[in-house]
């Protein structure tokens, strides 16, 4: 029987702009903090990444992932960081045996580890000794089937695994304030990143999964799905009464969340 003080959380990085990578601010501190308040040293990590939205499920499967810089405008101190975090076969094993009755996840080979992961995993495990696996999003998917795999995943949380998601509640680039700091947060972004909060507290993770019908706040504030849908696995990861907490806020630019949601 697995020890329950021993479960691993699972957290959820509002990882905003890739520059985050370099900052030290009250937000990458706040991540380096998640890292010391760990119950126990992660064997690995399952990270799910924005970044990697395709269609189809992959685990990168590699013994030594790359850095991606899957960027473009940023300074070359942004591309020169690398994160040589090692890969975790066996992990790649078990994630492919759990998300089996959904899906047949394909050992990728080509991936790495991009920015959405090591932007915020710098911070957390600096000297990237914990390995560390990429799990894809299928874009083909409706959120529910997101939700499903964070479940099918939540075993490995008593297992040493620490399953992370990194992408924003609120990420509305085309709002963004470029270059205009600090800017004013957009109405529509504060009231649904607290109406997200309210419902994560409340543990009503189905309304969160048809986000679609929550109106134009929503549609707002998630103008493609990419940066919401990692919200959806840390959800489906969690255990109805786990307590919740919301370690890291604020808005950047007006229109990006910054939030981070910590369960268990
Ligand atoms: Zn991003």
């Amino acid at each position: 029987m697995p020890d329950p003080s021993f479960r691993m959380p699972t957290l959820f990085f509002g990882h905003g702009n890739p520059m985050n990578a370099l900052y030290m601010n009250d937000w990458t501190r706040g991540w380096a903090a998640l890292g010391q308040q760990l119950p126990q040293w992660p064997r690995a990590v399952l990270s799910v990444s924005a970044h990697w939205y395709l269609p189809g499920t992959a685990l990168t499967a590699m013994a030594q992932p790359r850095t991606i810089h899957d960027f473009g405008g940023f300074p070359r101190e942004l591309f020169e960081v690398q994160y040589p975090a090692p890969g975790d076969l066996d992990l790649v094993r078990r994630a492919r045996e759990l998300l089996n009755p959904a899906v047949d996840a394909r050992a990728d080979l080509a991936w790495g580890l991009d920015h959405g992961t090591w932007s915020v995993l710098r911070h957390v495990f600096p000297d990237a000794d914990v390995p560390v696996v990429q799990l894809s999003i299928d874009e083909a998917q409706p959120p529910a089937f997101h939700y499903r795999l964070g479940q099918l995943l939540r075993p490995l949380r008593d297992e040493g695994i620490l399953v992370i998601g990194s992408g924003d509640v609120v990420h509305n680039l085309h709002a963004y304030a470029w270059g205009r700091h600090p800017a004013e947060p957009f109405d529509w972004a504060l009231r649904f990143e607290a109406r997200t909060r309210e419902l994560i507290s409340r543990g009503d993770h189905q309304t969160l999964i048809d986000y679609e019908a929550l109106g134009r706040d929503a549609e707002l504030s998630i103008p493609t799905p990419d940066h919401y849908l990692p919200l959806l696995y840390v959800l489906g990861a969690s255990e109805a009464g786990e307590p919740v907490t919301f370690p890291i806020e604020g808005m950047d630019g007006g229109s990006i969340s910054m939030l981070s949601v910590r369960i268990g």
